[in-house]
């Protein structure tokens, strides 16, 4: 078992259930692999490997002495071996069009999931946060931002978009497709390149440095400031091995 999941699970007391419990739902159950004998002698040198300690000490005659000190089997007492199946689920579904899943096991408290739920579909990096689910095809993206969004809200119904999903009916009047049909307009799609950042911190930064060596150096500077952090604004995180949800 992953050391993360193992800690998980003696966290929070353990539910017991019976095999009836799981009525009516689907569950596959394998043999286990280690016999309650081997699992014992495992047992048992991973407790002297954990107790075995390098000593060093001064003998009488003042030498420097080191001892590695090894406990014996004899020293190890086991009372009880139990062996548990813990249900650990693998639950895939759907959202409108976009296809999620995760795998998890949970204690009295919480889930331990291994997913990629929470990456954005349009850049595919982790949402850490203010995310949107888009109300046309279910992805997941990051929310609506200034420049480069990848989600959007519609300006005539105010479903929350992903950018795949937008229509632009004219400057700063980003649609569903829905109200873009309405409108009687073009359908024309949001661009899937994005280079806004660059080219607004770019033209900031540019403009800065033309400042500072004119007349207006003070201008100058807060321009290549904002250009420096617009260029370096970056949202994308990287999605954690693990969540707890
Ligand atoms: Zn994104
Ligand atoms: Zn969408
Ligand atoms: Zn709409």
């Amino acid at each position: 078992m992953k050391q993360e999941l193992a800690n998980h699970i003696v966290k929070a007391p353990l539910t017991v259930y019976n095999e009836s419990d799981f009525k009516g739902l689907q569950f596959s159950k394998s043999d286990f692999l280690i016999d309650d004998r081997t699992l014992t002698n495992l047992a048992k040198k991973i407790i002297i490997d954990r107790h075995t300690k390098n000593v060093s000490y001064y003998g009488k005659n003042n030498q420097h002495y080191s001892k590695v000190c090894v406990p014996s089997e004899k020293d190890v007492f086991i009372s009880n071996i139990k062996q548990v199946y813990l249900p650990f689920q693998d639950v895939k579904f759907d959202v409108m069009q976009t296809k999620y899943e995760f795998q998890a096991a949970e204690n009295a408290q919480n889930l331990l999931a291994y997913t990629k739920m929470m990456n954005c579909n349009i850049c595919g990096s982790y949402i850490e946060q203010k995310g949107i689910l888009c109300n046309s095809c279910g992805a997941a993206v990051h929310g609506v931002r200034l420049l480069d969004s990848h989600g959007f809200r519609c300006h005539q119904c105010g479903k929350s978009l992903c950018r795949k999903c937008t229509y632009d009916l004219g400057l700063n009047n980003k649609v569903c497709k829905g109200c873009a049909e309405k409108s009687g307009k073009t359908l024309t799609p949001v661009s899937e390149k994005m280079h806004q950042r660059y080219i607004v911190g770019g033209c900031c930064s540019f403009f800065g440095i033309i400042g500072v060596f004119t007349h207006f150096a003070i201008i100058g500077i807060v321009l290549l400031i904002i250009g420096i952090i617009v260029l370096a604004l970056d949202y994308r995180g990287k999605a954690p091995p693990y969540e707890i949800i």
